[in-house]
């Protein structure tokens, strides 16, 4: 097929804007699945995707449409929602000429769809906006039109109206792809340059690379190089998704689909690398190549310590499908054996969290979570530090720089002294304010990635009652006052609470971590002091008093068994407990503290 009759093109929605119902319909309506044949939300595999409306991966699917009685080849790339997987949404991007912006005409514009949205245009996509789910009663398209003029400045006269469900607007958009959208860029480099913008691992095939080709062609027995890594492959099968694998004779510029080559590793295969081919390999990479790079750090323990053999296994068949984790094993004095890992984002931990416990009924415990700090030694030397417990001696410390982020809130009017308030308790300075509509206001501000990590989308939920919404980018790295916060029972620090946190917070975080645990660490046969302690020196303190504790005291004068009994269970509890210096703490503590504070 000739290029200009080839659209390559993907879908921008914040989630449960209807962009499944939408891509259902689409392929429908061009006869690519037959409706009795379509499963409800066919693009949504896995369950927990489902369930939180959350696509991870990208499932590009190629569609034939007839326009003017020609025939064009129309390439749907799936793209994730979530900015936790926003390098997911750039590659995805990188593989289009064009997207759909869609949004709900109920809810209008959110945080989300205007960070993907600058994105898409950022890559020069050419952008179809999309009013969507028109059917509703409670639809308000001229406000939708509206917000797209004000803040993304998109005429209104280029939306089109649609409703998934109803089927209205889907003939529009799909001439409007075709007529609107450029044909492939980039095709005219003489050698075969492919872009691998997923990669996912099947047991009988090996990797599936998908993949969006520029320039030349591939055809299985080619032998191929990937030009980031230099490692080399042969095809064996090439094709498109329709939405099924459709092997193919070859796959040439401008084309769509999937790849599966003799490696059958899916670490040697980075995403958002370019494949060339051997016997005439192109001189330069495909621009726009970025490494992943895990932001959020945490580290998972088993609850059980027998279990931690199942967790590695686990995680390693986690990892088989999702590039981005990474892990290395720690030890912790408090919690054992685990794995440090690594994450995108606070959303990629729980779903990584969550997987472990559903789909590999594993019970676990995660530490604090961290980012990353880029610490600058007296010497002159930089070490990233990703662990509280890694952070040099102060003595050794010039300056320490921690990771920021860019963030769009968008609150209703009437929260918006709240919201501020809750921007500089967390250490962010906004700097911009936008109008959206009569009830809601966008603004814009720069915040210490470390501050949003725990409770801050929770709180801007309660907040706006439920309508607030953030997207954020990473903005570099600014120099911070950073302090390590270690928490000691009866003067033995406790590997798993400690901390970094800026200067000002300490003394707060310290005392409310003392408060917290005094409650809940059970009492001794002695006294036990609990204190937070910045850098050794001690910031906030409390005591719990001694208790006198003889689990068979109730069976005086009872009988033997029933004292034996009493004893063994104490014994088996015992074994659930962490020894810290003299002082037991119940496995149980780690879990409320690490999950509360
Ligand atoms: P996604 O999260 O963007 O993929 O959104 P979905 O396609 O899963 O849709 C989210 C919810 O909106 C579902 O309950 C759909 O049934 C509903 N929905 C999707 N499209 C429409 C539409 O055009 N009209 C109406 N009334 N509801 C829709």
């Amino acid at each position: 097929m000739k290029t200009d009759h080839i659209r390559n093109f993907c879908i921008i929605a914040h989630v449960d804007h209807g962009k499944t119902t939408l891509s259902d319909r689409l392929l429908e309506s061009t006869q690519t699945v037959q409706k009795r044949e379509m499963q409800e939300q066919l693009l949504d595999s896995m369950d927990l995707e489902r369930e939180r409306g959350i696509t991870i991966k990208s499932h590009p699917v190629s569609m034939l449409y007839k326009h003017d009685g020609q025939e064009y080849l129309l390439n749907l790339i799936d793209t994730p929602g979530h900015v936790d997987f926003s390098y997911e949404v750039s590659r995805s991007l990188a593989a289009c000429e064009g997207a759909l912006l869609l949004v709900d005409a109920a809810q209008g514009v959110e945080a989300q769809t205007v960070a993907n949205a600058n994105l898409a245009m950022e890559q020069g996509l050419e952008i179809i906006p999309v009013i969507n789910k028109i059917d509703l009663p409670g639809a308000h398209p001229e406000m939708v039109e509206q917000q797209f003029e004000d803040i993304l400045a998109i005429p209104r006269e280029d939306c089109i109206r649609a409703s998934g469900k109803s089927g209205i607007g889907i003939d529009d958009i799909l001439e409007a792809v075709v007529t609107r959208l450029p044909s492939p860029r980039w095709t005219d480099c003489d050698q075969t340059r492919v872009l691998v913008f997923d990669n996912v691992y099947d047991t009988y095939k090996g990797v599936i690379c998908y993949v969006r080709v520029f320039s030349g062609s591939v055809k299985p027995g080619d032998e191929i190089v990937m030009m980031g890594t230099g490692q080399k492959a042969v095809v064996k099968e090439v094709g498109r998704f329709s939405p099924k694998m459709l092997p193919e004779k070859d796959l040439g510029a401008g084309r769509t689909g999937y790849i599966v080559t003799s490696i059958k590793d899916l670490a040697e295969i980075k995403i958002g690398d370019t494949i060339t081919l051997s016997a005439d390999p192109a001189a330069e990479m495909l621009p726009g190549y970025k490494e992943v790079r895990p932001m959020v750090f945490s580290g998972l323990y088993p609850l059980d310590t027998n279990d931690y053999d199942k967790l590695k296994a686990s995680m390693a068949k986690l990892q088989i499908n999702d590039a981005a984790l990474v892990y290395t094993s720690e030890s912790s004095v408090a919690l054992g054996f685990g794995f440090r890992c690594g994450f995108l984002g606070l959303l990629h931990m729980e779903i990584v969290q969550e997987r472990l416990r559903r789909e590999y009924d594993l019970d676990i415990i995660s530490t604090y979570p961290s980012v990353v700090y880029n610490v600058t030694k007296t010497s002159g030397e930089v070490v990233e530090v990703d662990n509280p417990l890694f952070l040099p001696d102060p003595s050794e410390i010039d300056f320490i720089e921690e990771p920021m982020i860019r963030a769009t809130i968008h609150t209703p009017t009437e929260s918006i002294g709240d919201m501020l308030a809750l921007i500089s308790e967390k250490r962010g300075v906004c700097d911009h304010t936008e109008t959206v509509d009569e009830t809601r206001v966008m603004l814009s501000c720069d915040l210490p990635l470390n501050e949003i990590l725990v409770d801050f989308n929770d709180r801007l939920k309660s907040i706006t009652r439920g309508y607030g919404s953030m997207d954020y980018e990473l903005n570099g790295y600014a120099v911070s006052d950073l302090v390590k916060l270690d928490i000691l029972v009866n003067a033995e620090p406790v590997d798993a609470f400690s901390s970094i946190v800026h200067r000002d917070k300490a003394v707060g975080k310290g005392r409310a971590l003392c408060d917290r645990l005094k409650d809940i660490l059970p009492r001794q046969m002695f006294k036990v002091a609990i204190q937070a302690a910045v850098y050794g020196r001690v910031v906030a303190r409390e005591t719990i008093s001694a208790m006198r504790k003889d689990v068979t005291a109730k069976c005086y004068g009872g009988d033997i068994t029933r004292k034996r009994k009493l004893l063994e269970k104490q014994k088996e509890g015992k074994k659930r407990m962490k020894q810290i210096g003299k002082v037991s703490i119940p496995q149980d503590a780690f879990v409320k503290i690490l999950k509360t504070t």
